[in-house]
């Protein structure tokens, strides 16, 4: 089994992937850690696909899963996880705004915790001051309605035992609520700052309505799943022996 899969969900991001590449290569290959990049094409319209395919070219550790049309983070990430056959998993946007230099120690952290979760905490350095209010704005609502305590759950640089995301049922737009939905299952999840970079070429994918309107039903939906959780614990078995066939 390989030791780490790196999974980036990409849309259009085709000026973002050579300069990616050449950054985490290094980084990685430091880890002295088997490994392999899997980049998701969510139905990119520019050359991102092609480009990735190069990448491959020149090296194998590159991985590229097509998806057929643009089906969302969440959906691309989806398919991350389930294509990664790392037993470590990180997740990370393919756009150079997270630091791949902060890879070693999301991971370091994995030896007591199932879930390593970014949070940018300079955020000023790589984002504008209505993104940032309507960030924080939205983490406030998000823990006071799911009675949470994420200090930013739009942060997907992450990492993961591969077990944790491995049963993991997801929605669209739920990507922002991975560290909740793994407390929910009883995973450890802890979170980290991590640096945050402008975004130099490409265009973000969210403004600030489409992320605001959709998730307060998204965040309902999440509490309820809180509130509706199984929390039984069995404490006995009476004749669950395994049957000889
Ligand atoms: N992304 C994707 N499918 C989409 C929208 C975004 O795969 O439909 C990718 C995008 O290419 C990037 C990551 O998800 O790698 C995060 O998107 P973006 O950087 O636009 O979000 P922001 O950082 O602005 O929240
Ligand atoms: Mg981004």
């Amino acid at each position: 089994m390989l030791d780490l899969s790196v999974v980036i969900p990409v849309y259009n991001e085709e000026e973002n992937l050579a300069p990616l590449w050449a950054e985490l290569r290094p980084v990685l290959e430091g880890l002295g850690l088997d490994f392999e990049v899997v980049f998701v094409d969510d139905g990119s319209q520019d050359r991102s696909a092609e480009i990735v395919r190069r990448l491959r070219e020149g090296d194998t550790r590159v991985r590229l899963v097509s998806l057929k049309a643009n089906a969302g983070e969440t959906a691309a990430t989806d398919a991350g996880f389930k294509a990664a056959r790392g037993r470590m998993v990180v997740t990370m946007d393919a756009d150079l705004q997270n630091d791949p230099a902060d890879i070693p120690r999301l991971l370091a952290r994995l030896d007591q915790w199932d879930a390593v979760c970014g949070w940018r905490a300079n955020r000023a350095a790589g984002d504008s001051l209505v993104r940032r209010l309507s960030s924080r704005l939205g983490n406030g609502v998000r823990n006071w309605v799911s009675d949470e305590t994420i200090e930013d759950s739009g942060c997907t640089f992450r990492a993961f035992r591969r077990e944790c995301v491995r049963g993991l049922t997801l929605y669209r737009g739920f990507h922002r609520f991975i560290p909740t939905l793994l407390r929910l299952r009883g995973y450890r999840v802890v979170e980290l700052p991590v640096g945050h970079r402008p975004r130099r070429f490409g265009r973000s994918k969210y403004g600030v309505m489409n992320r605001a309107f959709v998730t307060i039903v998204d965040v309902l939906v999440v509490r309820w799943m809180k509130s509706r959780r199984l929390g039984y614990e069995v404490t006995e078995d009476l004749g669950g022996e395994p049957r000889s066939e």
